[in-house]
């Protein structure tokens, strides 16, 4: 069983900063890590490949600049048998739409495979629009926010998430599944995974070597931009109305959005 799993490298923090002059994420003196969520869907990849270690082959690639392969290096001392970086500045700017151009080119460059992982969500774009671009970019059955999967030969039974509650769908193979922090706990690297990671022979490719079509990837082929971006300014302390009546608390906070002019 082949299995890929889309890896991104996101700034170790969720309080993104954003330069107001040129509206792209500020980097500098943040460390990089792989997106928490592509760890869940790595160690969901790896859990199959626990069962099945003889037939199971786990495969994360990614779409970025040159220092992504110190994520792919991590993905590998987690346990991933192989790792591809797409990287060109072909590539360069893509929006979400062109990212996933890219990253399905990569995956059909792969050949065969037989489950797709994603994560849910990227802590640094946020959008939760690559993986399910990808599934429709490949023609795939997809099923988004997965928080537990089970395999039955061709077949998975997963648990979908659903706002309260979550929903139990089968879906055939292949497929792809985006997955979120309660499928598991990812693993830590090992010592001999580690090892193995500084002399792991990672695939570097290229548009060229993708058959992408150019004009559906890079910052020129992206359909969105992006106008404005801001850090939104702290919200001030809340006020707690507490004891009294249901009744005298409405009144209390009816007064004081009174107060305010809010009403
Ligand atoms: C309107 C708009 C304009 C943008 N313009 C630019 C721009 O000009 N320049 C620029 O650099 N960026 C730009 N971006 C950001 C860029 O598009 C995203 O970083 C990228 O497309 C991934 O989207 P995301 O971070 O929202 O991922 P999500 O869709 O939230 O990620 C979901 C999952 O998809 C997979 N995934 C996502 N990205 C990758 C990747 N690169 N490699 C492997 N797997 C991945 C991961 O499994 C991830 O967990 C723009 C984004 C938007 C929304």
């Amino acid at each position: 069983m082949r299995i890929i799993v889309c890896v991104k490298q996101v700034p170790d923090t969720n309080e993104i900063k954003i330069n107001p002059e040129t509206g792209t994420l500020i980097r500098d003196g943040v460390p990089s890590i792989l997106n928490p969520d592509d760890a869940n869907a790595l160690e969901a990849a790896l859990a199959i490949k626990d069962s099945c270690p003889d037939t199971t082959t786990v495969t994360a690639i990614t779409m970025g600049p040159p220092q992504a392969k110190e994520m792919l290096k991590d993905c590998i001392a987690m346990g991933a048998d192989e790792a591809i970086l797409l990287s060109d500045r072909a590539l360069g700017g893509s929006d979400t739409w062109a990212t996933s151009n890219a990253l399905a080119s990569g995956i059909k460059q792969i050949g065969s495979y037989d489950l797709i992982f994603a994560g849910r969500q990227a802590i640094d774009g946020d959008t939760a629009q690559v993986g399910p671009q990808i599934a429709e970019k490949l023609n795939l059955p997809q099923v988004t926010y997965v928080r537990s999967l089970k395999l039955n030969d061709d077949c998975l039974t997963v648990e979908r998430a659903l706002e309260n509650g979550y929903e139990i769908i089968d879906v055939k193979m292949p497929c792809l599944l985006t997955t979120i922090k309660e499928l598991n706990t990812p693993r830590y690297k090992t010592v001999q995974g580690i090892m193995d990671s500084e002399s792991a022979d990672i695939s570097v490719w290229n548009a060229d070597d993708i058959g992408v079509d150019k004009h559906t990837v890079g910052l020129k082929a992206s359909p969105t931009n992006v106008f404005k971006s801001f850090t939104p300014k702290p919200k001030g302390a809340g006020v707690y109305v507490s004891g009294g009546s249901p009744k005298e608390k409405v009144q209390i906070l009816l007064s004081a959005l009174e107060e305010k002019h809010v009403i």
